[in-house]
């Protein structure tokens, strides 16, 4: 039984996570995206909202499982029972951090490896931050993110505005 966990902030999540967790799901028997709740990037969303709108826009991809965690992943993966952990690379600017994440991961617990995902080529130049600035002012998001994703980002500007 192969349990591997997709950590990362999904503040919001795009069409490039959203493609990471699919296809990364098809190659375990379950896929656990691990949300970290790290109030020091200071996210638009909350923990519980990110959770709640990766539960919507994942709801018919088999497999997949939507946890909350705060700490240290390793920790976390050793607590939900995984040994693999699943990270996507977009260019070469992802490279030399993620690398270093996944070696002190790996120093830190030697039974837990990373594995990396290629981008599909559509969605190497999306990230959430792009995907929020675009939406500050006003730009259509419709080709970034999930239409849940942009009715909550759309509300969350208004509130923030008022
Ligand atoms: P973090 O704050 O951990 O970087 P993110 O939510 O930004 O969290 O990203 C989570 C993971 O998804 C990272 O491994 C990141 O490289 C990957 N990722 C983000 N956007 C894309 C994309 N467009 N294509 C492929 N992987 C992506």
């Amino acid at each position: 039984m192969i349990r591997a966990v997709y950590p990362g902030s999904f503040d919001p999540a795009t069409f490039g996570h959203l493609d990471i967790i699919r296809r990364s799901s098809t190659l375990v028997d379950e896929l656990i995206v691990g949300v970290l709740n790290n109030n020091a990037k200071s996210p638009l969303f909350s923990v519980e909202e990110r959770v709640r709108m990766l539960e919507e826009v994942t709801e018919n991809i088999p497999k997949v499982k939507i946890v909350p965690f705060e700490g240290l992943l390793v920790e976390f993966a050793r607590k939900m029972d995984a040994r693999m952990v699943i990270r996507g690379l977009r260019a070469i600017t992802d490279f030399e951090y993620e690398l270093q994440m996944a070696q002190t991961n790996h120093k830190m617990e030697p039974n837990i490896e990373t594995a990396f995902l290629t981008t599909s080529l559509e969605y190497s130049y999306l990230s959430s931050s792009t995907v929020k600035e675009v939406a500050a002012f006003g730009g259509d998001i419709s080709q970034f993110v999930p239409e849940i994703v942009i009715e909550k980002i759309q509300e969350k500007m208004i509130k923030r505005r008022v």
